[in-house]
């Protein structure tokens, strides 16, 4: 880092009765201010999160749950993909009210980076069988492209780190303050849309950058998008590179920072420059660098990307990442073209090989170790068994020739994986809920599975795309206001008037995804909130009036 931030400075005191106050900033480094303004910077500054790999393999896998550090059991596990689960049995109403070890389980959630969301067969049966043996079969995909376990023993860890990373698949840096897993588009390297595979790029930071000192001490998590196609969500993450053809320099990536979701939403905004494939990983670790040294530490809630690039503005970033991280300038870009059609890749596809990709939908992301297991036998039978999954939690088996299309279509319907699903099915997403967040205020998943079966039920299937995502609470894990309707859990006033589970309705939002379309948020309209009960008939009232009142070709 080499920052003189004389233009970051801070602005002046306020004089309160007679004396000028210091000013307090906002945490940021390059202005000088490291001591540590709240508890989790504390954390942070006491031990880097990366340290806690040894003592888990030392101390914590032998001794068992109660030999963890309390630090690092809700903070530095993080770093690794654990967290602990909540405790089954408590409310959503005991949520806010409990003390975070009155939620704790003994067990943890696991998650495991997908980068690219690229699984190699063999992969894919380690992915299946730690979760027949450690995780009592559970297995989630998530909206990142994520493997998400649960009722993780401490003890078994070490274990599920040497299975996986037998076959190149890691935890470091799957949660916590730190670079996440990063997106790809699903079909990188075999589209026949595809000009440009973004995956070495991708491998690039991985293997550059992931469990590096120097970026794992961010003031909160950090998101990264890298793909040719508009097939990930990149307008809701931290950084974005999408695929772009520059008139004279070819074809190359569009970059985009300062998106998220959560409370606060903003999109990602357009920097206006062009980088070429072989230098994303360079840049990408400018930004990276700008968000550890300028990002916000004081305020949790103020601390992702997106407000220093709300309060900095587009142009100033810009300018810094040139003169301060590259030491050079960028060269300008023209915005993407975006496809006539949202790809989300359902159904069955040609590849640019002339084989094909059939791309199958669970409920809500949610199979298991026995299902991906299946999964497993039928890529292999049908196709190369590459599978790959996507940031929408679906599931893709790549390379299948195209006499051995319908036998692994049939093969994966008896799974439940279907490669024609209703729009329901298609287009409904949730995030893990209250059976296992701690965070939760209300249950998802089984109510994603029971809404999507209501809506198949009494609507059939729709001739057009719809989207559902459901959140357990407002953190948006799922997205909340970029879906057709967007769910955030809360308690709300039952028909008796005691407060019973529900959701907060967003209606109409979504991400450019194609021609025509404009990244916005849905509406939050006061008072629209419906019980966890009543949710199914209320979506498909307002699927109804939709259908009703839709103008010609919408
Ligand atoms: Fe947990 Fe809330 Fe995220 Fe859902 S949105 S996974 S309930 S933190």
């Amino acid at each position: 880092m080499s920052a003189t931030p004389s233009q970051s400075a801070p602005r002046p005191a306020r004089a309160g009765a007679g004396q000028a106050r210091r000013p307090r900033g906002e945490g940021q480094w390059a202005l000088g201010h490291r001591e540590p303004l709240n508890p989790n910077e504390r954390t942070k500054k006491d031990d880097d999160g990366l340290n806690v790999r040894a003592r888990i393999e030392t101390i914590y896998a032998h001794g068992g749950f109660a030999s963890i550090d309390p630090a690092d059991l809700r903070g530095r596990m993080r770093w690794y993909g654990l967290y602990t689960q909540r405790k089954p049995g408590i409310d959503g109403g005991r949520t806010a009210i409990l003390e975070p070890h009155e939620l704790d389980d003994e067990y943890f959630m696991l998650r495991v980076r997908v980068d690219g969301g690229q699984l190699s067969p063999e992969q894919l049966r380690v992915v299946a069988d730690i979760s027949t043996r450690y995780a009592r079969d559970t297995a989630d995909i998530t909206d990142r492209q994520n493997i998400q376990y649960h009722w993780i023993r401490i003890e078994d860890v070490p274990a599920i780190w040497q299975a996986l990373e037998s076959v190149g698949l890691q935890t470091t840096e799957a949660c916590g303050d730190t670079p996440r897993v990063v997106l790809g588009s699903p079909v990188a390297g075999i589209s026949k849309d595809e000009v440009l595979d973004a995956s070495p790029a991708i491998d690039a930071i991985v293997a550059r950058y992931i469990g590096d000192k120097a970026y794992s001490n961010l003031p909160r998590k950090f998101k990264t998008t890298i793909s040719w196609l508009p097939d990930v969500p990149y307008e809701a993450n931290d950084v974005a590179f999408l695929g772009v053809d520059h008139p004279e320099h070819g074809p190359g990536f569009d970059l985009w920072v300062g998106g998220g979701l959560s409370t606060n939403p903003m999109l990602a905004k357009r920097l206006g420059v062009w980088v070429p494939l072989d230098e994303v990983p360079e840049v990408w670790a400018g930004v990276v660098g700008i968000f550890r040294d300028y990002g916000y530490r004081r305020l949790r809630h103020r601390a992702r990307l997106k407000f220093l690039v709300a309060d900095w503005g587009v142009e100033r970033f810009r300018e810094v990442l040139e003169g301060e991280y590259l030491q050079r300038k960028l060269i300008d870009g023209p915005a993407p073209e975006l496809p006539a059609e949202p790809l989300d890749h359902i159904g069955v596809h040609e590849q640019r090989d002339g084989r094909y990709y059939v791309g199958v939908a669970a409920v809500a992301g949610r199979v298991s170790g026995s299902v991906l297991t299946r999964v497993a036998e039928l890529a292999d039978a049908h196709g190369s068994g590459r599978v790959r999954l996507t940031p929408y939690q679906k599931l893709l088996i790549l390379d299948v020739p195209k006499e051995e299309v319908n036998g692994l279509v049939n093969g994966l319907r008896e799974i439940d994986l279907q490669a024609e699903p209703s729009q329901w099915r298609r287009g409904t997403m949730a995030c893990t809920g209250i059976e296992y967040c701690k965070l939760a205020i209300v249950e998802t998943k089984a109510r994603a599975a029971d809404l999507v079966a209501h809506l198949e039920r009494t609507l059939g299937d729709l001739d057009t795309s719809f989207t559902i995502n459901v959140n357990g609470c407002p953190n948006a894990c799922a997205r909340t206001q970029v879906a057709d309707i967007g769910l955030k859990g809360q308690l709300v006033p039952g028909p008796d008037g005691d407060m019973v589970e529900g959701f907060q309705v967003h209606l109409g939002g979504g991400l450019a995804m194609a021609k025509g379309q404009e990244g916005g948020f849905g509406r939050k309209v006061r008072g629209l909130k419906t019980t966890a009960e009543e949710l199914p008939a209320y979506v498909e009232r307002v699927a109804r009036s939709y259908l009703a009142g839709r103008t010609e070709g919408e």
